[in-house]
């Protein structure tokens, strides 16, 4: 598995599969060796191109802080709670961040209705 980010990712997204496999394999041949075989199949991710993700998760942009996390963890008239890793002040951007959050909206839910 590889990642690439920002401008090379975004070059990566714009090139045929062929392309981006034929790059990789330059990479993982200067590391492995130039007898590594060609991969049997693949996936090739475009995340920026992905409208419900536009290419990442949450991070903090210049100016932001915790109180914009905790924003969008409000719920509305206590009847619409958000979870996700972007709500989760100790573990952003992580699997568990996210499933810790959800935790915590269950529990809010709990408080209110049971
Ligand atoms: C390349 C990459 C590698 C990662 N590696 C790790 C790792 O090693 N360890 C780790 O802990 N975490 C890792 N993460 C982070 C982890 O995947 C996320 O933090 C986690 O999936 C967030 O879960 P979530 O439920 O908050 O959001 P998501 O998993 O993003 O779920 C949100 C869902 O809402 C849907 N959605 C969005 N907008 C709308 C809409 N308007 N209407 C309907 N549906 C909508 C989306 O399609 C998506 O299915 C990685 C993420 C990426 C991108």
């Amino acid at each position: 598995m590889g990642y690439s980010g920002g401008k090379t990712a975004r070059q990566l997204e714009s090139d045929t599969d062929e392309q981006v496999i034929d790059k990789m394999m330059r990479n993982f041949q200067a590391v492995f060796g130039a007898n590594l075989p060609k991969p049997e199949s693949y996936v090739n991710t475009r995340w920026s191109h992905d409208p419900y993700t536009q290419g990442s998760y949450s991070y903090y942009k210049t100016g932001s802080s915790q109180a914009d996390r905790n924003a969008l963890a409000e719920p509305v008239t206590n009847r619409l709670f958000f979870a996700g890793e972007a709500t989760s002040l100790r573990h952003p951007a992580t699997t568990h961040g996210a499933y810790l959050s959800g935790l915590r909206e269950a529990e809010n839910i709990k408080k209110i209705f049971c």
